[in-house]
């Protein structure tokens, strides 16, 4: 792959300020010969590597100094291999949970949007919440081959474009662990607030760069990752969203509930003792038993007034 020679230089993609407006967050650490088709795919065992992280000193969001282009990006993501059809059901359970009582406030439950459905699991609960019809966007045409043959149909394949759909059509449009992998999530947040109909919700999942457990990890967080190009916190996503014109703003952390097995592979402990500490958790009957934890996920909320 040689998605590392056609880095482009870029101001903040949250508030658009100069580079200059920024401090050093993070040196550069990525090796071009480590990448693999996984490297671009949701859920993988963590790699540690990152671009060279700036972080903005208006708006607080963390990013690349200099990223792939957007069109080089999406040929990764259309070729990235999917294996996380477990987590994705899980991961959908604690955001089902976490947006009931936004789904519960809304006018109307006509149309909802999932940019970054991977294999559609959330549509289907989208649908059991009695929305009148759900479409997801996902790039990675192994994600869309694993979805369930009830959902895959909602799916579009590509990136999200805001002209592949009317303005004003969505009661909710939902953008979840996606936003630090888009090239511009300004011109995303833009995009949706014209898209949502008044009244209509636009709902982020993020991690959390400012939360306990990432800054204990540092560069061994799994937020370190050559697939994020930017980083957000309580302060960026409120940015991102009053910029967007969106009002009645909520940001609260998400706790994850996944089974011990799936924390472990999310830990930074070499592979010999993951396998031995995972073989101690199965002969317990722990590896399947579902723990809570504050990871460091945000869930941000902001309503389009009218
Ligand atoms: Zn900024």
């Amino acid at each position: 792959m040689t998605i590392f020679e056609h880095l482009e230089k870029r101001p903040c993609p949250v508030c658009g300020a100069k580079r200059a407006h920024a401090r050093v967050f993070m040196s550069a650490s990525y090796d071009p010969r480590r990448l693999t088709g996984a490297s671009f795919a949701s859920r993988k065992a963590p790699e540690f590597m990152s671009y060279r992280l700036l972080r903005c000193r208006g708006c607080e969001t963390v990013y690349a100094a200099a990223a792939p282009p957007a069109a080089l990006l999406a040929e990764a993501y259309a070729e990235a291999d999917y294996d996380s059809s477990e987590e994705a059901a899980l991961a959908a359970d604690t955001y089902a949970a976490a947006l009931a009582p936004v789904v519960a406030a809304l006018p109307q439950r006509g149309r909802v949007l999932e940019i970054g459905t991977g294999t559609g699991v959330l549509l289907q609960r989208f649908l059991d919440a009695e929305f009148r019809e759900a479409v997801g966007i996902e790039p990675s045409a192994a994600a869309i081959a694993a979805a369930a043959p009830a959902v895959r149909g909602m799916i579009r394949k590509g990136v999200f474009v805001e002209s592949d759909f009317k303005p004003c059509s969505f009661d909710l449009i939902c953008c979840f662990q996606t936003l630090e992998h888009v090239a511009d999530p300004r011109a995303l947040a833009l995009s949706c607030a014209r898209l949502l109909r008044p009244g209509g919700v636009l709902a982020l999942v993020t991690h959390d760069y400012a939360a306990p457990l990432n800054w204990l990890l540092g560069r061994r967080s799994p937020i370190i990752d050559i697939e994020h190009l930017q980083l957000f916190c309580r302060s960026s996503l409120n940015w991102l969203l009053r910029d967007a014109g969106l009002g009645s703003r909520e940001i609260r952390t998400l706790v994850n509930r996944y089974p011990l097995r799936y924390w472990l592979r999310l830990t930074p402990l070499p592979g010999g003792m993951k396998r031995a500490v995972g073989g101690v958790f199965a002969s317990l009957r722990l590896d399947r038993a579902r723990f809570g934890f504050n990871v460091g996920n945000l869930l941000a909320v902001g309503r389009k007034p009218g």
